[in-house]
């Protein structure tokens, strides 16, 4: 028997969960019929909904033995909706998917093929389009792509989601990751792992609303980059550097200048000592911002490495 964990985080879904479930029991039960060694269970987490997403999880759950739900006492975010689930899954294969059906259970049986061999560790869908939302939504979305992958470490492939069917390895993997900030899309990448990024065009929310602002999708972005480079605190570094070099400049520049013109040559003295004293003090706050990186680092406790495959593993396959 192998148990398939699906984890479903919602704020605020009473609109969408009846036809969310139709559909994800309706592509359970295909795939059982293909697999019978397949069981599922639906693991819903309720973040702080303010309509009746509770009710409905429990008319489900009375109906339905396979739905299990965890209900947080307030909104904790999406991030922690999906900590909760994977921690609480039971599955060998644990899925993360959205309540609004942008992110298609028919994807599923074709996920479970690239997973189920080993061939792959994790499948995910990734956007190759964005209708559906603004061109101003679109841009900075590309723009943070692309600085995220300039300067931090991981890489995020642009128009990645959270929708991932993943093996227990890589769930185990992700939950040894303890930190509180939680930026998932790059907490996936992180981890490593072979995935397979199955394209798709971009889908709209079937009905409700989005719960994203985009001053909270601006917030996001930033805890993205802040949870996965330290990058920002080397700015003063740079800073430092060039204010330094700009006194330096200043200073030859008014040799010339005060030898051609009345301008006295103390007035070049006083302003590049200005740049000086706070290029060292910038120096000084960028030396101090890469221990700070580097204490951020080891306060986050991540894993030092994260096995793939042990010769262990490689035995129980071949049934040694
Ligand atoms: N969600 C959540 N907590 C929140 C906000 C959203 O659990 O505070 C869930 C929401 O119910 C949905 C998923 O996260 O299942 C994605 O949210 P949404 O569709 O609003 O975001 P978008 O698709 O626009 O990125
Ligand atoms: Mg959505």
């Amino acid at each position: 028997m192998k148990l398939i964990s699906v984890v479903v985080p919602c704020y605020n879904e009473q609109e969408v969960l009846p036809m969310f479930y139709e559909e994800i029991t309706k592509v359970s039960d295909g795939m059982k019929e293909e697999h019978p060694e397949l069981e599922f269970e639906y693991l819903f987490i309720n973040d702080g909904s303010k309509d009746r997403t509770l009710e409905i999880f429990r008319e489900l759950a009375k109906k339905d033995k396979r739905v299990r739900y965890i209900s947080f006492s307030r909104n904790f975010g999406k991030e922690s909706g999906i900590y909760a689930g994977l921690k609480n899954s039971k599955g060998d294969y644990v899925v993360v998917m959205d309540a609004d059906l942008q992110h298609p259970p028919a994807f599923l049986p074709e996920m479970y093929n690239y997973v189920k061999d080993g061939e792959y560790d994790c499948a995910t869908t990734r956007r190759v389009s964005r209708t559906g939302e603004s061109k101003i939504r679109s841009f900075f979305a590309r723009l943070f792509y692309k600085i995220m992958n300039k300067i931090s470490d991981t890489e995020i492939v642009d128009g990645a989601q959270d929708f991932r069917f993943m093996t227990r390895q890589m769930v185990d993997a992700i939950l040894e990751m303890s930190e509180c900030n939680r930026f998932s899309k790059g907490i996936f990448s992180w981890v490593g792992f072979k995935v397979k990024y199955m394209p798709y065009e971009n889908v709209e929310r079937l009905a409700g609303t989005t719960s994203w602002s985009f001053w909270g999708l601006f917030k996001y972005s930033l805890e993205g980059i802040m949870a996965f480079s330290t990058f920002p605190l080397a700015v003063a570094i740079f800073l430092g550097i060039l204010s330094l070099m700009l006194s330096v400049i200043i200073l030859i520049a008014g040799i010339f200048v005060s030898a051609v013109s009345d301008i006295k040559y103390r007035w070049f003295i006083s302003v590049a000592s200005t740049f000086a004293t706070s290029g060292v003090q910038l120096c000084c706050t960028g030396i101090l911002g890469q221990y700070m990186g580097k204490m951020y680092r080891e306060v986050k406790k991540r894993p030092i490495y994260i096995a793939g495959e042990t010769d262990e593993d490689f035995r129980s396959k071949i049934g040694e």
